[in-house]
């Protein structure tokens, strides 16, 4: 099973799905139940060489890390630690600060990796291979970017 989670294009609401390699079964949003038809040969060997959202074929692997996580490890262990220096156990404040250090660096590693489309941010989670799978270049993102601007330009013209 591999776990899509993307913004739908109508209402750009959050879903998450579930789908299977090979019987891809068209997405619906849960907030308008607007329907995704992926296509058939979006996913290959285990690979999304597709996004089933948008018509990408250009998608880059990161880790699963989420900020949010990092930032809360760190002001508990700084928090921890001022009361720590407080009190003037300073070896214990030094020891929560390094242990802080070390699980933050620990959680990154440990987490694994997803796979996300450049033009929509789909994010693909749950594949058995990501080794394959290209890392992010600025290039690509780059010209994604300024797709996407031209056509928020675009717009207002075309609604003129
Ligand atoms: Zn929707
Ligand atoms: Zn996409």
């Amino acid at each position: 099973m591999i776990e899509v989670n993307y913004h739908c294009p109508e209402c750009s609401a959050v879903n998450n799905a579930a789908v299977r390699e090979g019987g891809l079964a068209p997405l619906s949003c849960v907030n308008c139940d607007a329907q995704l038809v992926p296509p058939s040969d979006a996913i290959l060997d285990g690979r999304v060489v597709h996004c089933l959202v948008c018509p990408s074929t250009e998608l880059y692997v990161r880790k699963d890390f989420s900020q949010r996580t990092g930032v809360a490890i760190v002001v508990v262990g700084l928090g921890a630690s001022c009361i720590g220096w407080f009190y003037r156990h300073f070896q214990v404040t030094y020891a929560i600060l390094f242990a802080t250090a070390l699980l933050d660096a620990g959680l990154y590693l440990l987490r694994g990796s997803l796979l996300q489309c450049y033009r929509c941010q789909a994010e693909y989670r749950g594949l058995a291979d990501l080794q394959g799978g290209e890392p992010f270049r600025l290039e690509t993102h780059e010209k994604y970017r300024q797709q996407a601007a031209r056509l928020a330009e675009g717009r207002p013209a075309s609604q003129r």
